[in-house]
């Protein structure tokens, strides 16, 4: 039998305010535990929540980006629970009454659209976070992040695969990026998500009994930990077994999920409407003002640039999958006139070297105008498209202008005719064997001759010219 894997997300995402869900602390990431608190996100008694603006407004962009229904009319609830992160033992969340809802984000898989329903987008805050000390054999608890504000995306389970769900996880991240509501940042937490799997055989209706996995905290690991879980519950299903409702804990390292508590053991949060919080009623007139800072989305900017720019669809989907290398890369075709030259150099060396230096495009000390003068020094032949692979790296290595570098490191190319001829008759006379082969019809032996060329030359020579030279003079 051939089975069929259901997926729903519960992905979260730590909005960027600077100041948290319901006082004036600071939110920045990695401050000295417990130095951005104050009794109010601490949840002392008697202290009175007032609601961030910025957080609602970031949570109405979010609903507006992902097509959802805005309410017109929406409240807070405290759901109830007791962790030593949260000292306050409840937290305040969204219920019955979320902000967004009826959603959905169109992602491309295998060529075909496929559209994942977002069931709802809720505020909340988030908890604060323990620390485990191995050493001291102590748990710590740090309240920074107690507070911060939170939106919580439910998908609809539509989705089919470990790919799909890396696919959506990548399409909405960048998103939330572009629309400014969240930096994503997987390794600091402000992305975490939940993992809903269930599987059925292969052409039935009703879906399958589900487990659920908390706090993945990377793409690979919500991949991996879909793939063990679908396979997991196949191999019950095929041995007559039953998969149970269940909470699991993903274990990255070990690569397999443990059980933490059945659905009887699931706690009873005990919702009831968060009596400090006025309810809020979201005009018309507010919403549209948020509609129309939403700026161009990477789907519609991806088309664009196969329309405008006469980009591949591979190389637009690249370039747009981050906002700030696409601004970067409209920056430099507005300076030069070749698209795909740009294009071809940005997916190239530069996300190369972003990738092995792991920084953020923000940080790239090359600027755009920069590296448009690099390819004028390439098309006006003053260095060879080799010698400016080492030129660009060495500009992202210093931040320093090609010019500067090609001159310092004396790296123009060399096309003075006379000059290469020299040259080359004595790569020719220190050869004789690759000649005589050439001259015997192996034409491999010129591509040899080439290359002990531009290694006299450091490769400096202008390769047109090399190849012009050399087949005049095997040739005499
Ligand atoms: P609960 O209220 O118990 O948390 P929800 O209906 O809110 O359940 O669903 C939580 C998540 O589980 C959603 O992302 C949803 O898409 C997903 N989900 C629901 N049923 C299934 C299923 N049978 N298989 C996989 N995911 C599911
Ligand atoms: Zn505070
Ligand atoms: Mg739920």
């Amino acid at each position: 039998m051939r089975y069929e894997v259901v997926i729903g997300l519960e992905i979260h995402a730590e909005l960027s305010t600077r100041s948290k869900a319901f006082c004036s602390c600071s939110t920045t990431f990695g401050a000295e535990p417990n130095t951005q608190c104050c009794p109010v996100c601490i949840g002392m008694p008697g202290v009175l929540p007032v609601m961030n603006k910025k957080a609602l407004e970031y949570t109405i962009k979010a609903g507006l980006a992902l097509n959802c229904n805005i309410a017109k009319y929406t409240k807070w609830d405290r759901k109830n629970y007791f962790y030593p992160d949260l000292p306050r033992a409840c937290q305040i969340s969204q219920y019955d009454m979320p902000v967004c809802q009826n959603g959905y984000l169109d992602i491309v898989v295998d060529d075909q659209v496929r559209r994942i329903g977002i069931n709802r987008i809720h505020l909340e805050e988030d908890a604060g976070k323990l620390l485990h000390d191995p050493y001291m054999d102590h748990t710590l608890v740090d309240l920074n992040r107690s507070g911060v504000p939170l939106i919580e995306i439910v998908t609809e389970p539509d989705l089919r695969s470990a790919e799909e769900a890396r696919i959506f996880l990548e399409n909405l991240k960048t998103i939330l990026q572009y629309i400014d509501v969240s930096d994503c940042k997987m390794q600091e937490g402000s992305l975490r998500c939940d993992v809903n799997v269930s599987v059925r055989p292969e052409g039935q209706e009703e879906f399958g009994e589900r487990t659920e996995m908390k706090n993945l905290n990377s793409f690979r690991a919500v991949y991996r930990a879909i793939e063990y879980e679908a396979s997991r519950q196949i191999s019950i299903l095929e041995e007559g077994g039953k998969v149970l409702r269940e909470t699991r804990r993903w274990d990255d390292g070990v690569g397999r999920s443990f059980a933490m508590r059945t659905k009887e053991q699931a706690q009873d949060y005990r919702y009831f409407p968060e009596s400090d919080l006025p309810p809020v009623e979201i005009e018309d007139e507010w919403i549209e003002k948020i509609r129309r800072e939403i700026p161009e989305l990477p789907a519609q900017r991806q088309k664009r640039y196969v329309e405008e720019y006469g980009l591949p669809e591979y190389d637009a989907g690249i370039l747009t999958a981050s906002i700030d290398l696409a601004n970067y890369f409209e920056k430099c075709v507005e300076m030069y006139q070749n698209p795909k030259t740009v294009s071809n150099w940005l997916m190239g060396d530069f996300l190369r070297l972003v990738n092995e230096r792991n920084i953020e495009i923000a940080d790239v000390p090359v600027s755009p105008e920069n590296l448009v003068n690099l390819l004028r020094l390439i098309d006006g032949k003053v260095i060879s498209g080799p010698i400016a692979k080492t030129v660009f790296e060495e500009m992202f290595n210093t931040g320093k202008d090609p010019e500067t570098i090609v001159e310092q490191k004396g790296l123009k190319q060399i096309s003075d005719r006379d000059e290469l001829v020299e040259i080359i008759k004595k790569v020719i006379e220190d050869n004789p064997k690759s000649v005589e082969d050439y001259r015997k019809g192996k034409k491999k032996a010129m591509g040899f001759l080439v290359g002990q060329t531009m290694k006299a030359t450091k490769g400096r020579a202008n390769p047109q010219l090399v190849n012009e030279i050399l087949m005049e003079q095997l040739n005499k």
